[in-house]
């Protein structure tokens, strides 16, 4: 009789070592480690998804004909040690966990590990597609991703001709209103919610949960079927849109499940593909969403075991910052993109992608973040946040802290993108247009101030040089920098 051990965001019986397991023999292992859980700040639904969705699977096996030992235990270790005094299994055995640490701690206790199936890519597959690369670039990785796994192909060419439709997918938000943005399910919390509820630690922040995320893979599907009929016809177009009345847009909202197991990739992408197929929805919108799912979901994981360990304390930009207090309490800030989405992470453990890279992140890159308090902040306040998730896109991505191996620039951005994505600026206390002066709109000032700091790395840069040049250019560089200076005092102070 075998353990198959599930680390909590593996919960699904078709990946791994449970698919292959025998529920007549094999006993399923799942532990709720104390260190873990007290480790971090963890927001409040963060950890009440990850830890109901754990206790609902473990229900789920065992009405399945499952034996489960669900423990809590001090630690991983601790926990092992007394199933294996208890139990006395054959072996130990593990889906190849999502994380370096996760992975060294269970290779020291001596689990045999299954390679994981979880994503569509394993991890050998992509380093060996990377050891051919010069440029380890997203769009060829994802063209390669549409042929090999045949999502939206036609014989050898793409549906519709092309392979990317994300130049419709930038729209601004929509100018007429009202916009019929699809109200997002909300789940009733049932014994196995409330108990997690109660027994969270006071170290946790933000608000308690109140139904936004499933905590089982019956609801998750639930997600998943009201996504594909309620929500992609409209996906697409403006999933850059910031609006302050409507947190949701046309997001999918399905990433959590994804993470945790509770949904696999392959399934997500069918239910897409058989839409499209059925003439239900638009190819930008299937597009649009299978390309998040098998490319940059792919991708970003993929670089993650590549570059991993070490990655994650890379610093190229020399960004020594701590995390303002504002990204803990949105009072501290006159900023209206910011509040509203520091905001929205605080009320729901979410907030979109061009919030979380072109407001959130954009602050931490313009303002000299360090990335590692910004990779551990966004880690501990999303509902579907992991290490594997955080890293690349923080240290790569948002904070350009590789020098450039990820992204071939910096996503550095004034008010007027904001502007022009959102309907922000309009009641901000600043002025998204002004650069100097009190009520000048702090990511504008920051954001040349950001190109004059760094010029003479970036002037080099093809995508980045017009820029630089323009700031090398401004009349008013000392002013700039001045007003820079007394912002970023303001941020670390709590008054900006
Ligand atoms: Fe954000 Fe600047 Fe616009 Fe205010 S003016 S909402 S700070 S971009």
């Amino acid at each position: 009789m075998a353990t198959v051990w599930v680390l909590g965001d593996q919960l699904n019986t078709g990946i791994g070592a449970l698919r292959s397991a025998d529920k007549t023999r094999d006993t399923v292992l799942m532990i709720e480690s104390h260190a873990k859980i007290s480790s971090r700040p963890w927001h409040r639904q963060r950890l009440h998804f990850y830890l109901s969705s754990m206790r609902h699977f473990a229900d789920d096996l065992r009405a399945d004909g499952w034996t489960v030992d669900y423990r809590a235990a001090e630690t991983m270790s601790s926990g092992l040690r007394t199933h294996v005094a208890e139990h006395s299994p054959s072996e130990i055995v593990a889906t190849e966990p999502n994380s370096v640490t996760a992975r060294d701690l269970l290779m020291r206790l001596g689990v045999r590990l299954v390679e994981s199936d979880q994503f569509l890519t394993t991890v050998g597959d992509f380093s060996a597609w990377a050891a051919t690369r010069k440029q380890l670039r997203m769009e060829d990785f994802y063209r390669r991703q549409r042929v090999r796994l045949g999502y939206l192909m036609d014989g050898d060419e793409p549906v519709g001709g092309q392979w990317n439709f994300d130049h419709e997918n930038r729209k601004p938000p929509p100018k007429k209103g009202p916009w019929p943005w699809p109200a997002p399910p909300v789940t009733t919390p049932d014994e196995i919610d409330t108990a997690v509820v109660a027994s969270l630690p006071d170290s946790c922040t933000g608000a308690a949960p109140h139904g936004t995320w499933a905590t089982s893979r019956t609801e998750a599907l639930g997600r998943l079927a009201h996504f594909v009929d309620h929500v992609l016809p409209l996906f697409g177009p403006h999933e850059d849109a910031m609006l302050s009345h409507n947190w949701h847009l046309a997001h999918s909202m399905l990433s959590p499940y994804l993470n945790n197991g509770l949904l696999l990739p392959r399934e997500v992408c069918d239910a897409v593909q058989a839409a499209h197929d059925e003439g239900r929805v638009p190819i930008a919108s299937a597009e649009g969403f299978i390309r998040q799912v098998i490319g940059w979901r792919e991708y970003v994981r993929g670089l993650y075991w590549l570059w991993m360990p070490g990655y994650e304390r890379e610093n190229s930009l020399g960004a020594r910052r701590p995390l303002p207090p504002l990204f803990g309490d949105t009072s501290l800030t006159h900023m209206a993109c910011v509040a509203s989405a520091v905001g929205a992470v605080h009320d729901r453990a979410w907030a979109h992608h061009i919030e979380r890279l072109m407001v959130m992140g954009n602050l931490a890159l313009v303002a000299g973040i360090d990335p590692a308090a910004m990779t551990n902040w966004m880690w501990e306040s999303f509902v579907d946040g992991a290490e594997w998730v955080m890293v690349p896109n923080v240290v790569g991505m948002a904070l350009h802290a590789d020098g450039g191996k990820m992204a071939t620039k910096p996503y550095a951005a004034g008010g007027a993108y904001i502007d022009r994505m959102s309907d922000h600026c309009k009641g901000c206390r600043y002025d998204r247009k002004k650069r100097t002066g009190d009520d000048a709109c702090p990511f504008t000032t920051l954001y040349w101030d950001f190109l004059l700091r760094h010029d003479e790395r970036f002037v080099r840069n093809p995508r980045m040089s017009t820029q630089v040049r323009a700031a090398q250019k401004l009349a008013d560089t000392d002013a700039v920098r001045r007003r820079a200076a007394e912002v970023l005092q303001m941020l670390d102070s709590g008054r900006l």
